[in-house]
Formats: C-alpha cells, sequence, structure tokens
C-alpha cells in the first residue's frame, strides 16, 4: 500500500521504499527457511551495509547518514512489511538498539575500531541489559565488574539477549558502584572473549529467526579500552536510547500490523461464503476498516513522537503512550487477521499464523506497556 505520512521528506520516503524493495526482494522469499534454521544469514546483513542501510543513524564523519528518529520510524515500519519480524529485529538491535550506544558513547578510538564493521554488517551488535532476576526493573541488575589491574573483571549472566548466540559483540550493563543501585557501566565485549558464553539459544514462541541468548559472564576481564562511556553512569547513558528502541519497536509492528491488514483483505475479497465474499460481509468489512483505522493513529502517534524527538522536544510521554497503544493494537489487529482468515489462519503456512506469534513479544519487550503507561501517568498528575 502507498506510503501517506506528513513526515515524509523525499529522504526518508527514499529509505522506506528502498528498504520496502530489499525485504520483497532478499527477505521474503526466504525467511521461512530462516525460521527453519533460526537465524538470519550474515550475508544478509552484509549486503544491507554495502546498500548503506545500516548507518541511518551513525554520523556523516563516520560513514554513516546522521539522520535522526525519523529515518528510524520510517526504517522500521518498512522492515515490518517483510512479515518476518525475527529478521526485523535481528537488524533493529544492531543498528538501533545496540548501535546507539556506540555512537553516543564510545570514545574516538573505539569508534574507529569498531564503527566500520558495525556499518558494514560485519560486526553484529547486541545489548545485555536483562538478566534472570532484572528485566523491567533495570536496578536489580546483578551481574557486577570491579577494577582489575588495566581492566574490568566481569562476573554475572543475562538473558534474553538478541543476537548474542550468532553475532560478534554484545555491549553488556554491569553493577560498578556497589553504592548507588544506578551505578552501572557499559563494556564491549566480544564474542569469544574468555569466560563469555552462551549458556543456552533460547526456544522462542516467535521471532523464531531471530537468535536469543541466555549468556554466562564467568570472571571475564576486558581491558579499559573495553569501557564503554562514563564509569557508573551506564544508567543514564542507556536511558538516552529508550526512546528510539521503543520506537522501532512500534514501527516494525506497524509496519507488520499494516502487512497483516492488506493480506487479509486481500483473502476475505476472494474468499466466497453464503454467495459472496467475506469481506462482503458487514461484521468482517467493518471491523477491518476498524483495525485499518487503528493503525493508522499508532503510526501517525509514533511519527509524532519521532518529530518531537527530532526538533529536540521531550518526548518521553508521547513516545511511551504510542508503545502502549500500538504494541496492543498490533495484537489485535493480529488476533482478527487470524479469526478472518478461519481455518488457515491456525496454520503454519499462512502469514498470519506467523505474524500472530511475532506479535506477542511487543508490548512485553523494550518496556512493557505497564511500565510505559506509568511513564504516561507520572507525566498526568495535575498539581492541586
Ligand atoms: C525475544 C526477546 C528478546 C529480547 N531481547 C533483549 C535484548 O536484546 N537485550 C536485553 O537486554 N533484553 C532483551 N529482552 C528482555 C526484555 O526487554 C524483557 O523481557 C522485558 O524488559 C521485561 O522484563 P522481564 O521479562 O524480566 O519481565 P518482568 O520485569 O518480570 O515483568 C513481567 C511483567 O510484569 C509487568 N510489570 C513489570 N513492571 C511493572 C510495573 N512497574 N508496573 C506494572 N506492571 C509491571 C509487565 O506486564 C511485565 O510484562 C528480550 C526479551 C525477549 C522475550
Amino acid at each position: 500500500m502507498t506510503h501517506r505520512n506528513a513526515y515524509m521528506t523525499d529522504e526518508l520516503q527514499a529509505i522506506y521504499d528502498q528498504t520496502v524493495d530489499f525485504v520483497a526482494n532478499e527477505v521474503m522469499p526466504n525467511g521461512d527457511d530462516w525460521e527453519e534454521a533460526g537465524k538470519v544469514p550474515r550475508s544478509v546483513l552484509q549486503h544491507m551495509g554495502e546498500l548503506g542501510m545500516l548507518g541511518l543513524r551513525v554520523p556523516e564523519e563516520h560513514g554513516g547518514l546522521g539522520l535522526g528518529y525519523l529515518a528510524s520510524a520510517a526504517f522500521s515500519e518498512a522492515l515490518g512489511s517483510s512479515t518476518y519480524a525475527g529478521f526485523d529485529v535481528t537488524v533493529l538491535v544492531h543498528t538501533d538498539m545496540a548501535g546507539p550506544h556506540l555512537v553516543n558513547s564510545g570514545t574516538q578510538d573505539q569508534l574507529d575500531r569498531y564503527l566500520p564493521g558495525v556499518l558494514a554488517g560485519r560486526c553484529v551488535l547486541s545489548i545485555g541489559v536483562s538478566e534472570p532476576d532484572a528485566g523491567s526493573d533495570v536496578a536489580g541488575m546483578r551481574t557486577r565488574a570491579v577494577k582489575d589491574g588495566d581492566g574490568w573483571r566481569i562476573n554475572g549472566s543475562k538473558t534474553f539477549i538478541t543476537n548474542a548466540v550468532y553475532g560478534d559483540m554484545t555491549i553488556v550493563a554491569a553493577r560498578t558502584d556497589l553504592e548507588n543501585k544506578y551505578g552501572i557501566s557499559m563494556f564491549l565485549v566480544p564474542a569469544g572473549t574468555e569466560g563469555f558464553t552462551v549458556a543456552n539459544k533460547l526456544n522462542k514462541h516467535g521471532w523464531r529467526c531471530s537468535d536469543t541468548a541466555e549468556l554466562n559472564l564467568d570472571d571475564v576481564w576486558v581491558s579499559d579500552a573495553q569501557l564503554l562511556g562514563t564509569p557508573h553512569r551506564g544508567f543514564y547513558e542507556t536511558m538516552k536510547n529508550f526512546q528510539n528502541e521503543r520506537m522501532v519497536l512500534i514501527g516494525m509492528g506497524v509496519g507488520a500490523a499494516q502487512a497483516a491488514i492488506d493480506i487479509t483483505n486481500a483473502y476475505t475479497q476472494n474468499r466466497q461464503a453464503f454467495g459472496a465474499t467475506l469481506f462482503d460481509l458487514g461484521a468482517i468489512r467493518q471491523r477491518m476498516a476498524m483495525n485499518q483505522a487503528k493503525v493508522d493513529a499508532a503510526r501517525a502517534s509514533m511519527y509524532h513522537a519521532a518529530w518531537l524527538g527530532d526538533q529536540g522536544i521531550d518526548n518521553v510521554k508521547e513516545m511511551s503512550g504510542a508503545k502502549a497503544w500500538g504494541c496492543e493494537v498490533v495484537n489485535h489487529v493480529m488476533y482478527d487477521c487470524v479469526q478472518f482468515h478461519g481455518g488457515m489462519g491456525y496454520m503454519r503456512e499462512t502469514p498470519v499464523e506467523r505474524m500472530y506469534r511475532d506479535a506477542r513479544i511487543l508490548p512485553i519487550g523494550g518496556g512493557a506497556t505497564e511500565v510505559m503507561l506509568e511513564e504516561v501517568a507520572k507525566r498526568s498528575i495535575v498539581s492541586p
């Protein structure tokens, strides 16, 4: 479906169109094989790197395009059209959830060492914050890093870490100041570092082609050159990317929901029942029309929050609301799309069956709906 959006400049439209073309040609014909294999081949990210698709948020002086929130909104929405959210999240963790920490907090030496590989899709990144006992409550983190000679010794574990089974480097968050619950630092830990191991490749409900790791850090030593950002300030530095992380999850969800609506409208317009098509039934056409209106509203709220961010205006309330609302909408849409496919909607061969499973994580990951609503509520208190 043609993209219409008041925030779309020619440049953003070109990014959107290039990405939609890429997923149509490179992802959709192969996605089933990747779902089966439980991974996206490395060559796909490298191809995206060759096409310049991995550096939208990387400053121009480091070889990227130096663009802002709106570019990530357009990119993530276009990725969502792939219908393979496991692919979308593989890319977006690299470009928009892990990559920005390196860009925002990296020293010149770290940028020189790692950004060329990141832009080329040769150094695939992951971000390791969540732990078995600390998810939404990041301050409950137990992984510790203590100063040891010219470096740091890290002990602990991480879980649910996207791209960490087959990726090349994890940005690991660890507690470094025991006196302060927010005293966290970030470390660049390359795969293969002694003591840094994948304990388990996790078996998931959806996002099957995205790899998700449980990680062990057993006396892992990294040099001072691997400390990312200011010691003990990692919590605040991580927060700088929270709105972007939330946004790309909405973006990929909105793109997927639009694809599911298009697929379902086409299916119901072909399927004959009761002397006409399913789409001719008022109950179906009206509910799909309402779904379209909800997706349009979710998309508009995301782009508005993105625009605020690009103007330098605090967008926490708007982005949190868009995440809470948008990710719930995506799930309701997927439910209806399965429903209106009837029995075929329950079959593995039908795209909406996969998309329904993929969507379920969106209101949980990157800030659960309830946590997002607290962000809105805190900013809605009216002084007496
Ligand atoms: C497939 C997948 C990929 C992921 N990728 C990554 C990754 O790459 N890196 C990473 O660091 N993490 C990753 N995560 C972790 C994800 O961000 C966490 O699962 C999420 O933050 C929720 O944390 P939790 O699972 O510990 O749930 P909990 O924090 O235990 O929360 C459980 C539920 O309680 C409710 N809840 C929590 N807090 C509140 C509150 N304050 N008020 C009201 N209700 C609340 C919510 O409904 C929430 O879903 C991933 C998770 C999954 C499943």
